[in-house]
């Protein structure tokens, strides 16, 4: 990629980044908590009221690590308030599908853990799957929406995990990222330094294919930013 962080080799990246969540997997919530002072819910909340999600979609979260977003997600179709407004009957609730994707199973296995806590252990709308963003499972033109939330910065190679991303959303399907504008912590400088480039990382979005780029700040150094596939 054109951005600073090729002082980090790839390959040594992968690994950093691999070995960081499967120590962490089992405090991952509490620390995003503490380290965030709670942000990250707002955030999260923003990220999916921007999405709208809706019953009987196939949404795809990437990087979704123990399930954080795709609750949101999940609880937003489910809500008794949204199912009033929009009339939704029971059988297109059913279909809503919500695949949990990443690349590392302990966080996975926090994710599932936190669904039975929830009641929802079988449930079929939460499917938990152990892959990589740049090479996807799943089919071509198969979801409605795609979001990555702190997440891309883990990616080696992030032109392949948008080229992924815009091959498995449909027409018109959105691709949402929540990411770190900038971090001042300087032993992360490196791996960090890439989110002093979020124009260009828009631009990159846009290169992918996707149409109606935009992005926005919010509170704390974070972005936002939204793509809709073209047409
Ligand atoms: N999205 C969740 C959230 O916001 O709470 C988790 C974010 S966590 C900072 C980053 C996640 O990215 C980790 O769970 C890690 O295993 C995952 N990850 C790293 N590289 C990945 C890749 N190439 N493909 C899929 N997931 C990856």
């Amino acid at each position: 990629t054109s951005f600073g962080f090729q002082q980090v080799k790839e390959e040594e990246k992968s690994k950093l980044v691999g070995n960081v969540f499967t120590n962490v997997a089992s405090s991952y919530d509490i620390m995003n908590d503490v380290m965030s002072a709670g942000l990250h819910r707002l955030w999260k909340e923003r990220l999916v009221g921007k999405l709208s999600p809706f019953a009987g979609m196939k949404h795809l979260d990437v990087a979704g690590g123990t399930g954080d977003v795709a609750f949101r997600i999940f609880d937003a179709v489910n809500s008794v308030k949204r199912r009033a407004l929009r009339k939704v009957d029971e059988a297109s609730l059913e279909e809503t599908q919500i695949y949990v994707c990443d690349i590392n199973p302990n966080m996975l296995n926090v994710g599932k853990q936190r669904a039975a806590d929830r009641g929802l252990r079988d449930n079929k709308s939460l499917v938990w799957v152990e892959g990589d963003a740049e090479a996807l499972s799943f089919d071509d033109n198969s979801m409605d929406g795609y979001t990555i939330a702190f997440g891309i910065r883990n990616v080696t190679h992030i032109e392949k995990a948008l080229a992924e991303a815009y091959r498995v959303l449909k027409r018109g399907g959105r691709f949402l990222c929540l990411e770190l504008s900038h971090v001042d912590i300087p032993v992360f400088k490196e791996l960090y330094d890439l989110y002093s480039f979020q124009e260009r990382f828009a631009k990159m979005i846009g290169d992918a294919g996707f149409e109606k780029v935009e992005y926005e700040n919010l509170v704390g150094g974070l972005r936002n930013l939204a793509g809709v596939r073209r047409r």
